[in-house]
């Protein structure tokens, strides 16, 4: 059935987002209509309000939700009315190469869902009727989506909504990071780049698998004390020292990971050249498509050295949602201190804007 939706929409790049109803259709085969709990605002959807994610207009922002499954379309099986579910803005057919040699994040197929369903339509509408397209093929933030089962994971119901979808994105990729990329070792000596929402977690994975140095790098100290109580061992104020990567390499005698959250060639760089020996940095910030990185070549063969990237965290989603979770309920990741603030879908433009001036480890828009 078609139920109205408020929702919070991309008009045009450049300009601020507009909280609008729309009209969310009920699900087709093998797709499921969600009541969204929580959705988290991440730089991602500003970067689609931009164009720096070319995701054309209009769009029904959100890719990091949780909710409760009201309606299942023909076919499906692998989820029931009343399941909790968190998205994933990576479609996973589990039929591909990629995705049966265990690498659901490059699923041949995914392409076919960046801002529709992976059959090329939506079941989003405007007020005048016109299509409206869906961030990662979810859209999720709106007070209904209905997206491909190929976009949804199960998780576990005792999982707070606003904690469980965080897992959809900022989690996953800061934690997978640390775990499925790099696989730190415990007892390594680590470094994180950049403390957004995929910093803290990239540090709070280093936290769990064990990492004996944690050196957190930004130029915002308030950041940098929100990486402290994530568990960085140090920090480095990047505005207050020459060179950050002499810096790390000074109080560590060169890191065995780094992880470059921001998406910056010289960050990259810099996270590159902070390395020991057979150290391993991986790029985990989405930089633009023209950013450029340049690295000693002789340092890959005469030290070992890896440059190796991040998507989703190297997540199998079906795999490492629950895991993640089932690490929160443990009490080894922190996931009520990553919610800074709640917002009503009313203020998602205040959301978006406290995003930008740094405000929160992670802003959330819960719904009624
Ligand atoms: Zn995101
Ligand atoms: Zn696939």
């Amino acid at each position: 059935m078609d139920r109205k939706a408020k929702a919070v929409v991309c008009r045009e790049w450049g300009q601020p987002v507009q909280v609008e109803t729309i009209t969310v259709e009920g699900p087709k085969r093998d797709e499921i209509t969600v009541k969204i709990a929580a959705c988290g605002v991440c730089h991602s959807d500003h970067s689609a309000t931009t164009g720096k994610i070319p995701y054309p207009a209009p769009l029904v922002l959100g890719h990091e939700a949780a909710g409760v499954v009201i309606e299942v379309g023909e076919g499906v099986t692998a989820f029931k009315e009343g399941d909790h579910v968190v998205s994933s803005f990576i479609s996973m057919c589990g039929k591909c190469r990629q995705c049966v040699r265990g690498r659901p994040v490059l699923c041949e197929n995914a392409r076919k869902a960046m801002f529709t369903l992976p059959d090329g339509t939506v079941r989003t509408k405007g007020a005048d009727g016109e299509d409206l397209n869906v961030f990662g093929a979810c859209g999720v933030m709106a007070e209904y989506a209905t997206m491909h089962v190929d976009n949804c994971v199960k998780v576990d119901e005792s999982v707070p909504m606003q904690n469980a979808a965080l897992v959809g994105c900022a989690v996953m990729t800061g934690v997978g990071a640390v775990f499925n990329t790099a696989k730190v070792e415990p007892g390594s000596r680590t470094a994180v780049f950049g403390i957004g929402g995929v910093g803290l977690n990239a540090i709070q994975g280093c936290v769990a698998a064990g990492a004996e140095m944690i050196v957190a790098v930004d130029n915002n100290e308030k950041k940098l004390q929100m990486a402290r109580e994530f568990g960085a061992t140090h920090t480095i104020n990047i505005n207050e020292v020459e060179d950050g990567a002499r810096a790390v390499k000074k109080l560590t005698g060169g890191v065995d990971y780094a992880f470059e959250c921001v998406g910056a060639g010289p960050v990259v760089e810099q996270a590159y050249k902070c390395l020991g020996r057979g150290g391993t940095a991986v790029v985990v910030g989405v930089s633009d498509p023209k950013d450029k990185t340049s690295i000693t070549t002789l340092t890959l063969p005469a030290d070992e050295k890896t440059l190796k990237g991040s998507w989703l965290g190297s997540a199998r989603p079906q795999y490492d949602f629950p895991r993640i979770l089932g690490l929160y309920r443990a009490g080894k990741l922190k996931l009520d201190e990553l919610v800074t603030r709640t917002y009503h879908i009313d203020d998602a433009p205040q959301a978006f804007d406290d995003m930008l001036a740094g405000k929160n480890a992670r802003g959330v828009i819960v719904f009624d």
